[in-house]
Parts: C-alpha cells; structure tokens; sequence
C-alpha cells in the first residue's frame, strides 16, 4: 500500500474519532444541564421532556426534550435503569 495513502487514512481515521469524542462529550454535558432543569442553549428553566420511547425490557431508552424559550430540540439515549429485575416493566 501506498505509504502517504496509508498516513493520510490514518489522519481521518484519528480526526473522525476526535470529533466523535468530541460529539458525545458535549452531548452528555448538555444532558447534564437537562437533568438539572436547565436548557443548555439558553440556561432558562424551560426545558420540557416531549418524547419517550422504548423502555421496558429492551434496556435503551429515547428521550426528547424540547425547549419553549429558544426551540431547542434534543434526543437523548439513556440507559434504562433498572431494567426487568426492578419490577419497573409493563
Ligand atoms: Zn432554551
């Protein structure tokens, strides 16, 4: 293979997983602002939870959580917790 082919990969391969990080770090600190009652866009306490999906047994659960001030709109994947030894399941 050709070496500079093989560098250049390299260099995508690594800047794709920096953005990757990246993505879920700010992700999750957008989360935490929302579990405290906070939009993370505009800091006001008007965040609202709008959509659930999933849960039960499956594990994995969709949040959506739109703000009324600025419009934000975020899903988010959570783990369920608890899960079917809980007695949580419907
Ligand atoms: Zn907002």
């Amino acid at each position: 293979m050709d070496f500079y082919l093989l560098v250049f990969l390299l260099i995508v391969l690594a800047g794709s997983i920096l953005v990757y990080v990246y993505y879920l770090k700010e992700k999750k600190e957008e989360l935490d602002s929302i579990k405290r009652g906070f939009c993370p866009r505009c800091h006001h306490e008007n965040i609202e939870l709008v959509d659930r999906r999933g849960g039960g047994c499956s594990g994995a659960l969709l949040l959506s959580y739109e703000c009324a001030d600025c419009g934000y709109y975020n899903s988010f994947a959570v783990e369920n917790d608890g899960g079917c030894g809980s007695g949580k399941c419907r």
